[in-house]
């Protein structure tokens, strides 16, 4: 349900409405600016409805027809911008996230991170707590690579985001980084999904690889309950029947969850195809369907990389990479 109060509406009608609410049994929560909506996540009956519709101040009583209500694009005014470091995500500006998969060595991330800060990157990717598919695959860095990522970023000027995968590494990265990252993996693990929805930190939300979107949404609605509202989507592809690609990247779930939330959303090219040849032309379609902004992998040596390096685009094809994406944002008026 969502409360939409009047323009003009007072603390006291605001608060007005809690009480009401809570005698109902329900709980409020105020967001947005000017409007003052207050959402309850619970389906109130009619009775609730009609009697919260009376109240003085209140603008409309709508029910929501989804299991999302926060995620939700009325319970919001406007979209949501996400602020990390220099980039403002969601604000109709293209930010671009690029770094290695995994931060390996002290010299491998700042080389790497100078080139893309050079190249146009506001935000610095890297891993140090890297969910592998195999136990006998490299497994990250853990706190020495966070402590790298705070140097590049001190060095850069850039802002840096980490995945992290439990309550440990959440804890550690707090300290080092800007923004936290759940990856597919973790999408539907609702326990850290909380812990992050209490960090006070931006968070990037990869879609899980076999995820409806409801069920991404869903995922969102857990940090965004938890109390934080700085929540960015990352449609990064899914499993289909294909193997020419990694996944396959579903631009459609851009242009539609655009339509369904407010929150910003970005493509990571580099895990939807892990091929780097489609990585620039799947880019400018991301930014052409609306989203965000992207997220790409880059190596100073891929071949050498411990993790992905197959995907890993070389500072050189990612300064191309930004010509062509700032092209295609140009065109359409956006900021890069
Ligand atoms: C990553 O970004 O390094 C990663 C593991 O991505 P995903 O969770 O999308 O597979
Ligand atoms: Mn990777």
């Amino acid at each position: 349900m969502v409360i939409l109060m009047e323009m003009d509406a007072s603390e006291q009608q605001v608060a007005e409405v809690g009480r009401v609410l809570s005698g109902f049994g329900l709980e409020a929560r105020l967001v947005g600016g000017g409007r003052k909506i207050m959402c309850d996540a619970g389906v109130a009956q009619a009775p609730v409805l009609d009697a919260l519709g009376r109240l003085p101040g209140v603008h409309r009583v709508q029910r929501v027809g989804r299991p999302y209500v926060l995620a939700g694009k009325e319970c919001a005014e406007g979209n949501t911008v996400v602020r990390v470091g220099r980039a403002a995500i969601g604000s109709g500006a293209v930010t671009v996230i690029a770094g290695p998969c995994a931060v390996e060595s002290r010299d491998q991330l700042l080389d790497t991170a100078r080139a893309v800060a050079a190249s146009g990157a506001k935000v610095l990717r890297g891993g140090t707590y890297k969910p592998r598919t195999s136990p006998y695959s490299f497994q990250g860095l853990e706190q020495r690579g966070l402590e790298l990522l705070a140097e590049a970023a001190a060095a850069t000027g850039l802002a840096t985001v980490t995945e992290v995968i439990d309550e440990q590494s959440l804890e550690a990265a707090l300290a080092h980084v800007d923004m936290l990252q759940i990856g597919s993996r973790n999408m539907q693990n609702f326990h850290l999904l909380r812990a992050v929805g209490r960090a006070g930190k931006p968070v990037l939300l990869k879609r899980g690889m076999s995820a409806t979107i409801e069920e991404w949404l869903m995922a969102a609605e857990y940090i965004l309950s938890a109390g934080n509202e700085q929540v960015v989507l990352c449609e990064r592809g899914i499993r289909t029947f294909e193997t020419y690609t990694r996944n396959t990247l579903d631009l459609s779930a851009v242009s539609l969850v655009k339509t369904l939330s407010h929150l910003p959303v970005i493509v990571d090219p580099s895990h939807a195809t892990g091929r780097p040849e489609l990585i620039a032309p799947m880019s400018r379609a991301a930014v052409a369907a609306g989203a965000d902004g992207i997220i790409v992998e880059v190596h100073v040596n891929p071949k050498e990389a411990l993790c992905d390096g197959k995907q890993s685009l070389e500072p050189a094809a990612f300064a191309g990479l930004m010509a062509e994406v700032g092209t295609v944002s140009r065109a359409l008026g956006r900021a890069i």
